[in-house]
């Protein structure tokens, strides 16, 4: 490694908590500041002033490099598979340190379609198989009989249209935050801390006291306003217990008006989401929304009849103003925001590409174990 150097970073989200555990295993000394109480999940649900926290924790943690060219360019694929390896070597890495829950797993994802959505699957599976690299570099949807889906996946209602999309993946997003925070060897935590202002060398808290840093990273999501022009897009998740019901990989319902997954979850958990509204309401779910994400979830596992809903939950996802992500570098200061709804996904490749700006190459060596 090249020198030890004094890092100081605004925000403990999914990027904050994967750039401390990756600079400290490469022997940095590593602050990171957030307004959140403590590393867990917070309790959320409640009536009254929605207090912020990380859009990690909400989200359903999705690794759909493949789908998501329903909603974003190529670049956001490309990244996308870099990050499936990279996930895979830091959950690998994290587990050889003794972590012992669930982080990743890879067995592809479904994209379905009832009959008569037949004409806007069509539309979909078009776009994402335009994109010429798809033909070549990566894995292409393949379409599934009757009898292959209900090998696959038995617990589907009969009828549906049906694609695999090969070598998609999930992390469990509390689950990899809480490890990344409990296995980053040294790192200083300093929670109930917010940060009023990140600029080069120096971290400035929302108190006024200051602290100098080699480099400061500034990774606040949507509390990095006015620093940059960041929004939030609301979305909203409802997490099911359903013992019995059986999905061994997350599946997305395509339909004209509504985009639906249910996501697979250690537990008999099963997280069904997500709404996307441009709108910085922090409010618990919608009865609309909840139906309609429900009944969505429903008809394409009918035995979730018999779920109980035991969480709902609202975050907002943090939004530039062309829904790209982006990395902002100048000596001593490093920004990365943007990474909007698909932060999961994007988040290990870009802390690469950003550290190599930066002159700190995370070598593959720190995310293997
Ligand atoms: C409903 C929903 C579903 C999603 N599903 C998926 C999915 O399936 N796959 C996927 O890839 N992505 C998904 N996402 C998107 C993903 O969660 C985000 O893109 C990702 O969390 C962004 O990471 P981040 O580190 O930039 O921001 P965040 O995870 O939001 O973290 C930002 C951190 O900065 C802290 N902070 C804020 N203000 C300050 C301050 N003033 N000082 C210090 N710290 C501060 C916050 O407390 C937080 O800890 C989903 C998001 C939502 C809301």
């Amino acid at each position: 490694m090249g020198a030890r150097l004094k890092i100081g970073i605004a925000g403990a989200g999914v990027l904050g908590r994967l750039l401390a555990w990756q600079l400290a295993r490469a022997g940095h000394a590593v602050t990171v500041f957030d307004p959140a109480t403590g590393p867990g999940a917070p309790a959320t649900g409640h009536i009254g002033t929605p207090v912020p926290y990380a859009a990690g924790f909400t989200a359903a943690g999705m690794l759909s490099p493949l789908a998501e060219l329903d909603n974003a360019g190529p670049d956001i694929a490309r990244l996308g598979w870099r990050s499936l390896v990279l996930w895979r070597q830091t959950a690998d890495a994290l587990q050889a340190q003794g972590c012992a829950a669930p982080l990743f797993a890879q067995h592809g994802s479904l994209m379905l379609a009832h009959g008569p959505d037949l004409g806007a699957a069509r539309r979909v599976l078009a776009r994402l198989t335009a994109v010429p690299a798809l033909t070549t570099a990566w894995p292409t949807p393949q379409a599934l009989d009757r009898a292959s889906l209900a090998a696959l996946e038995p617990a589907i209602a009969p009828g549906l249209h049906a694609w695999l999309l090969p070598d998609e993946a999930q992390v469990m997003p509390r689950e990899m935050l809480h490890a990344l925070a409990q296995h980053a060897p040294g790192v200083w935590w300093c929670w109930d801390e917010p940060v009023g202002d990140v600029a080069p060398g120096r971290i400035v808290l929302a108190s006024g006291e200051a602290e100098a840093f080699d480099l400061a990273i500034d990774v606040r999501g949507q509390g990095a306003r006015p620093a940059l022009p960041v929004r939030g897009v609301r979305g909203e998740v409802i997490w099911l217990h359903a013992p019995g019901a059986s999905l061994q990989r997350p599946l997305r319902l395509l339909h004209p008006r509504h985009r639906v997954y249910v996501v697979p979850r250690p537990g008999d958990l099963f997280v069904v989401g997500a709404s996307e509204i441009e709108s910085e309401d922090r409010s618990p779910v919608s009865l609309r929304s909840a139906v309609e994400l429900m009944a969505a979830a429903h008809s394409v596992l009918p035995e979730l009849a018999e779920a109980r809903i035991v969480h709902m939950e609202s975050n907002l996802r943090p939004a530039l103003p062309d829904n790209e992500p982006r990395i902002d570098h100048e000596p001593g200061l490093l920004r990365i925001n943007g990474l909007f709804r698909h932060g999961w996904l994007l988040a290990p490749a870009l802390a690469q590409d950003a550290m190599a700006r930066a002159g700190l190459a995370i070598s593959e060596d720190t995310c293997h174990a």
